[in-house]
């Protein structure tokens, strides 16, 4: 069911100066610049997570051997937060976090498969949809399916059902080009004002990126699958492109954690509270985002939905663990950029 409540009308005009000044904080400091923080009209919302994607495997976090162009290209045309970090090296815990603004102690989400978000819980898509935006979420792994809460305030929740727990893989996941055709659908019914998120597992293990990538990435299966991924990307930033969307909507890219690789003595991730596990790439791009800009500072995932909220005109979540950042007291000194 699609809720039909129109788009809050919004009555500030954004200046383009604040608007700045709130991403270089990636802080839900509202305080800061009163009365001047939201993109009008509402813009649509792409929030696009990579799973297991760690930021110095993107190449523009300087990897050169990396092949993500679509990704680099959306830093170019906006905000980069080169210091990124998740709350939790797990996939549920950390999605849990990103969409309640919330650290696993407050949410209550600790693990994948042990824990469900609770239904009382405020998230950044329910706020969304109660301000009138079309929403929807497109996720590639079982972990994230619905029935783990992160369903809540989504009028589509594509998880493909039971279909991937007889995956015979064992890993349970979509590839990347099913996750951008079920995307590129959900886009042609959403409309305007809308909130799309799409998760992409493919950089998780097993690492099988399809032939025509492995064969570019020879040793490099990671690698292999984040190009893959990247490639897919593209396809929907295309399509928005073309109908005319982009221009109009903010595009978030994240990730919910990084991978060791080996380092620290961990092939993947889970426990390890490493940088290798827990810094991933931010990127905002799109209308009232200055283009090109890199902020050094230290931010959290958390901090993304009341962000979001905030460019968006609606009202904050009922509990994020709002606090007082490095990034905040950045903003406060009048930003730092690098
Ligand atoms: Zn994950």
């Amino acid at each position: 069911m699609v809720r039909t409540g129109g788009a809050r009308r919004l009555n500030v005009r954004a200046r383009a100066w604040c608007s700045f000044a709130l991403l270089l904080a990636l802080v839900p400091l509202v305080s800061a610049c009163p009365g001047a923080v939201e993109i009008s009209p509402p813009p649509n919302v792409l929030l696009v997570t990579i799973d297991t994607l760690r930021a110095d495997h993107v190449g523009v976090y300087g990897y050169d051997a990396a092949h993500t162009p679509h990704l680099d290209s959306l830093a170019a045309r906006g905000v980069l937060f080169e210091n990124a970090m998740a709350s939790v090296p797990i996939t549920l815990p950390s999605h849990a976090s990103l969409m309640t603004g919330q650290h696993p102690p407050r949410h209550g989400v600790r693990h994948n498969g042990l824990h469900r978000l609770s239904d009382e819980s405020n998230t950044l898509a329910e706020v969304l949809a109660d301000g009138g935006y079309h929403t929807g979420a497109v996720v590639g792994a079982v972990v994230l399916a619905g029935e783990t809460g992160l369903w809540q305030g989504f009028a589509h929740y594509d998880d493909a059902g039971s279909r991937l727990a007889t995956d015979e893989s064992g890993f349970l996941e979509r590839p990347a080009i099913e996750l951008s055709n079920r995307a590129l659908a959900l886009l042609r019914e959403l409309t305007e004002p809308f909130f799309l998120w799409v998760h992409y597992y493919d950089p998780h293990e097993d690492w099988r990126a399809p032939a025509e990538w492995s064969k570019r990435f020879v040793g490099r299966p990671y690698d292999a699958e984040i190009a893959y991924t990247d490639a897919q990307l593209g396809r929907v930033l295309r399509a928005l492109e073309s109908d005319g969307r982009l221009g109009r909507t903010l595009v978030v890219l994240t990730s919910d954690h990084g991978e060791s690789l080996g380092e620290h003595g961990d092939r993947t991730h889970s426990y390890g509270l490493h940088e290798t596990t827990l810094h991933v790439p931010l990127v905002l791009a799109g209308p009232g985002i200055p283009a090109g800009k890199r902020v050094v500072d230290v931010v959290s995932l958390v901090d993304l939905a009341p962000t979001l909220l905030t460019l968006t005109g609606m009202k904050p979540l009922a509990d994020a663990s709002l606090r007082a950042s490095a990034a905040s007291r950045t903003l406060r000194a009048g930003g730092r950029s690098g």
